[in-house]
């Protein structure tokens, strides 16, 4: 197995990276490696690859990381503290570094569906700076990501309260924080200052999505309550259901945000792209054509 060199976020270009989930069917394991395949041509500085709720997940994550790494992708697996025991977390790390992993995105995770709040396993962790002090310490040499929220964690009371909660993981260890998804770049904008302003100073990467439907910006949105821009809600509705006019609109939306954001120095650009790699390779090309990625 390939070992995956950490991201480097010193190097002057922006980086890239995409986000895959693992699937759940045959037919979504397709689509998934059919997607790799096809963005491999963009060259991501690395791919993420989420973890889900309940058993099943550990071993599609770490298999789904060994395929996508096997492909040539740099590899960077979540992990969450949903279910597990601080041991069992630690017998996942020592898998991960031992396929040749050696970057983490650590999280604390959502509680199951049916289950309102997160709820610690009796021997496990209540927030994700304790899984990035286990990390450290099992695990130094590992770079460790974090999740931030621009428009703020749904749990947390406020912005400022968040904030704090989000330098404890820097404190703990974080090499750099990946956003939740935004459409307004202005929550960005303000999130990094207010980030600085309280001495987060690692990168903090943009996390954008590659819509295709009005129905999905609302889920998303709902689900992370993110603010849906009025005038790309009235895009998408103009669209209907014609869906080369929804993938327009996806990509003009998500071009004009990534354009703005890099040429104000954001240090790239992480896709959420739901495994489907359309509206990536189309943002990708633009960006490159207007030298705003390598
Ligand atoms: C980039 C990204 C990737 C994601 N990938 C996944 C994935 O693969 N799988 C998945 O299930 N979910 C994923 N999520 C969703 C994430 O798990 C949820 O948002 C979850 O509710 C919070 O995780 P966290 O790591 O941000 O938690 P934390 O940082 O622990 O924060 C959770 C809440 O607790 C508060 N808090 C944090 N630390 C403390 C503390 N020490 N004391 C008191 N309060 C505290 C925070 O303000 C916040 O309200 C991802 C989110 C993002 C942005």
């Amino acid at each position: 197995m390939n070992q995956t060199p950490p991201v480097d976020f010193a190097h002057q270009d922006p980086r890239l990276s995409v986000e895959f989930f693992p699937p759940k069917s045959e037919k979504a394991a397709e689509q998934l490696l059919q997607t790799a395949d096809a963005l491999k041509a963009l060259k991501p500085d690395f791919a993420s690859i989420t973890y889900g709720a309940g058993g099943s997940t550990r071993s599609r994550t770490l298999e789904y990381a060994r395929r996508l790494q096997d492909m040539g992708y740099h590899i960077m697996p979540h992990l969450t503290c949903v279910g597990h025991a601080r041991q069992e977390l630690k017998n996942i790390i020592a898998e991960f570094k031992a396929a040749g992993v050696n970057q983490i995105m650590a999280l604390r995770g959502d509680p199951p569906i049916e289950a309102t709040d997160y709820v610690p396993h009796p021997d496990g962790l209540r927030y994700a700076n304790e899984l990035v002090s286990l990390i450290q310490q099992d695990f130094p040499e590992c770079t460790i990501a974090v999740a931030g929220y621009p428009e703020k964690h749904p749990q947390a009371p406020d912005l400022d309260t968040d904030l704090k909660n989000l330098k404890r993981k820097v404190e703990a260890g974080a090499s750099f924080i990946t956003t939740q998804l935004f459409f307004d770049n202005s929550v960005y904008f303000n999130f990094v200052e207010r980030c600085r302003a309280i001495d987060i100073q690692i990168p903090i990467l943009p996390g954008l999505l590659t819509l295709t439907s009005l129905e999905q910006a609302q889920r998303f949105c709902s689900l992370c309550e993110a603010h849906l821009p009025h005038k790309l809600q009235h895009m998408l509705d103009q669209a209907g259901e014609d869906p080369t006019a929804l993938e327009a609109v996806g990509l003009d939306w998500i071009y004009l945000q990534a354009r703005e954001l890099l040429q104000n120095h954001a240090p790239g650009l992480h896709l959420y792209l739901l495994n489907r790699s359309s509206i990536a390779i189309q943002l990708v090309q633009r960006l490159k054509a207007d030298g705003l990625l390598p």
